[in-house]
């Protein structure tokens, strides 16, 4: 089986966005790409994930052009390709609908960052993408969807904020690997659903401080870092 590895974990990534529970039904799905070999792996269109096997995960070069399998890959191949194209150091993305990340991107709102948590994660708030024109929708929806978080992070940093919400639609995640994405996609979502209590209890909540925000990512992210063990990041 080509990139039997890469299968396995793009097909572990997957089930542990369902473990994770932010999934429902067949709304949701994780890439991994091989940067040596220039191929993309990817959950196949609409099966379910109860039933899914690392034979079904479908290979792509970054065209799109399927190289194994006989199953069409999730109709967001596109979006996940322009961002292994334009983030060079990703190895993962991850796309859900997850209740409360999808509830800030409906209501068209950045995640401030609020917290250490959020802090530990995002050096910054989750962006919101702008809407998309009508020529954008119409023609090829799901590259423009890529297009469109590619401009909003024209002047951000995609290793530093590793996620954004799709105006109207839901979060995309990435990370160094299929699973670092789905780890960040469950941590966007936790972070969200903070966020939506933090506003709840008052709405006039101020951002945290710079210096605890800049505090808490770098002690986990850079050349200064010093949380955890060693290799851990
Ligand atoms: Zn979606």
């Amino acid at each position: 089986m080509l990139l039997q590895a890469l299968r396995e974990e793009v097909l572990e990534a997957n089930l542990e966005l369902v473990r994770r529970g932010v999934v429902v039904f067949t709304f949701g799905n994780v890439s991994g790409i091989s940067r040596k070999d220039g191929l993309v792996a990817i959950k196949p269109s609409g099966v379910p994930y109860e039933e899914l096997t690392a034979e079904q995960i479908v290979v792509t070069d970054l065209d799109g052009r399927i190289v194994d399998t006989n199953l069409r890959p999730s109709s967001d191949l596109p979006t996940h390709l322009e961002l292994y194209k334009a983030f060079p150091n990703i190895g993962g993305v991850a796309h859900t609908h997850s209740e409360h990340g999808t509830a800030w991107a409906q209501a068209r709102r950045p995640i401030p960052c609020f917290g250490t948590t959020h802090a530990d994660y995002f050096h910054g708030p989750v962006p919101v993408t702008p809407d998309m024109t009508a020529e954008e929708i119409e023609s090829e929806y799901e590259k423009a969807t890529g297009e469109v978080i590619i401009r909003t992070f024209r002047d951000l940093d995609p290793d530093a904020i590793p996620g954004v919400l799709v105006s109207g639609h839901a979060p995309f995640c990435w990370g160094k690997s299929a699973g670092d994405a789905v780890h960040n996609a469950a941590i966007l979502e936790y972070v969200a659903r903070l966020a939506t209590h933090t506003i709840a209890l008052d709405a006039n909540a101020e951002p945290l401080s710079r210096p605890q925000h800049d505090k808490h990512f770098f002690r986990k992210h850079g050349p200064g870092a010093y949380y955890g063990q060693p290799g851990d990041l």
